[in-house]
């Protein structure tokens, strides 16, 4: 730890020379700009940095080594184990770095390192042009990238990192470096997937795809009609092109206009289909799900960038996530996955989802470390609720879901779905021998672990 002299003076000097604002804890403004999405997140670091720049994150990253401070990397903020805050340690806030670039002719974006799933939506939207995205809008996008990055488009166009063409990057000591195909492979490489590790990016590129319709069918089950929802669901998309996705979600029915009086505020059964097309083919594929009873619909087209803001979790909220990624969904697992939902609790805003993966997702490159590629399906529990008097409840349910799933499970996990579960789950997060060689690359570029507030490799 740097004497308080020397402390005082850097950070003197680091106000003086950033274009963005500094918060040190004695700072208005301080309490907010800590604040993360996770409610139950309270940390209280010494120097928040929000950047305006590449310089000014050159510069906060220069003073960190120079005080001997730990770095947490601030994106959109959305990390579930609030990896975006430290405590005593320095934060980079990527907030003001929102800038989105559309080079159509190109089919690519560059996407400031802090910019969010909106930014990024809304910019490729007047050119009929899209990448895979998080289901959030205020997601940011360089977490939700260098994680891997599931959305509705997934597969059709693969997980975001199938479609990351390069990163501008600052690394531990510092430099500026860029990572692509072509340049710095390895590092290019350990981006798939290795989240914040390496460094803080400053910029993503990302190959964009033509996406002229979008149209999705949202329906509404009682819950006793959920397990033949899920199977019908799960059918739909077996048998279904690439361009259907969705999921099942099991949740509190909202007080939304499209929602009958009887289901607000009670379990319901949710089974969305997203479609990467217009409405008539669309139907064709939702048939056997507009079929079965149900009590609420929405079915028609819809912009892709409206959907991605219609189901945002509001922020100061409780949370509590987990994911298990499965080889198979049979009937018996989804008896199991559906008698689960009866001890959600209720009414909160926990969800309890069936994701479906296959398309693009399995049939993109094998190299990455994303080994949960290959699952057909994903169960992603997440509690989201108010009071902190529900936290066992609600944490306890969370478990439970995992615990039941286990059997089905190919062990592998999308890191960015869960908060902090211990070593073990990063390694089935990156693969055994991916994490080897990630720890190399890591003693390369963060030899001391400057960056650590994430899914963390240790250095070799
Ligand atoms: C409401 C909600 C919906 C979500 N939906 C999806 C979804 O549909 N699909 C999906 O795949 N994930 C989803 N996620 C998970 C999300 O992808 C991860 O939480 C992701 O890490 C969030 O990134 P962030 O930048 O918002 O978060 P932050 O908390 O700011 O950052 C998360 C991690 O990434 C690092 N990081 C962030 N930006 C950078 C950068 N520019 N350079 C280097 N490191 C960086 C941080 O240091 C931290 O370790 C969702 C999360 C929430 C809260």
């Amino acid at each position: 730890m740097a004497p308080l002299w020397k402390a005082g003076a850097a950070l003197a000097a680091l106000r003086e020379e950033l274009s963005g604002d500094v918060f040190a804890p004695q700072d208005p403004g301080y309490d907010e700009a800590r604040a993360v999405f996770n409610a139950m997140i309270d940390r209280r670091p010494a120097v928040i940095a929000q950047c305006a720049d590449a310089d000014d994150v050159v510069r906060t990253v220069r003073f960190a080594r120079e005080l001997d401070l730990n770095v947490a990397v601030r994106g959109g903020g959305h990390s579930v184990a609030g990896m975006a805050v430290n405590d005593g340690g320095v934060v980079v806030d990527l907030r003001r770095m929102h800038a989105v670039t559309v080079d159509p002719a190109a089919r690519a974006a560059r996407v400031a390192g802090g910019a969010t799933m909106s930014h990024l939506d809304r910019a490729t939207e007047p050119y009929g042009l899209a990448t895979t995205g998080g289901r959030a809008s205020t997601t940011g996008v360089g977490g939700f990238v260098l994680g891997g990055g599931t959305g509705w488009l997934d597969r059709c166009f693969g997980l975001a990192v199938d479609n990351l063409l390069g990163v501008e990057l600052v690394t531990a000591d510092g430099s500026r470096v860029h990572a692509s195909a072509d340049e710095n492979p390895e590092l290019f490489w350990a981006l798939h997937g290795g989240g914040g590790n390496f460094g803080v990016a400053t910029a993503l590129t990302l190959r964009l795809h033509e996406l002229p319709e979008f149209s999705l069918a949202l329906l509404l089950y009682l819950p006793e009609h959920g397990p033949e929802a899920v199977r019908t669901y799960r059918e739909v998309i077996a048998n279904g092109p690439d361009e259907a996705a969705g999921g099942v979600i099991y949740l509190t029915g909202p007080p939304e206009e499209f929602v009958p009086e009887h289901l607000v505020g009670r379990l319901v059964c949710g089974v969305l289909l997203t479609y990467a097309g217009g409405e008539d083919d669309m139907r064709k594929v939702a048939q056997p799900l507009l079929a079965l009873p149900h009590e609420a619909e929405i079915v028609g087209p819809m912009p892709y960038a409206d959907l991605q803001c219609m189901i945002d979790d509001p922020p100061g909220m409780r949370n509590y996530w987990s994911a298990e990624y499965l080889a198979q969904a049979p009937d018996d697992f989804v008896d199991v996955f559906c008698a689960r939902a009866g001890s959600m609790p209720v009414p909160t805003g926990t969800q309890h989802v069936l994701f479906p993966q296959g398309g693009a997702i399995a049939a993109g490159p094998r190299e990455y470390p994303v080994p949960y590629r290959d699952a057909p399906w994903a169960v992603h529990p997440f509690g989201v609720w108010e009071d902190p008097a529900d936290d066992e409840r609600c944490v306890r349910w969370v478990r439970d879901v995992r615990a039941d799933a286990r059997p089905w499970s190919t062990g592998a996990v999308y890191l960015n779905f869960i908060g902090d579960e211990g070593d073990d789950r990063v390694t089935a997060g990156l693969g055994t021998d991916n994490t080897r060689r990630l720890a190399e690359l890591k003693r390369r570029y963060d030899p001391d672990n400057v960056f650590r507030f994430n899914h963390n490799i240790t250095p070799a």
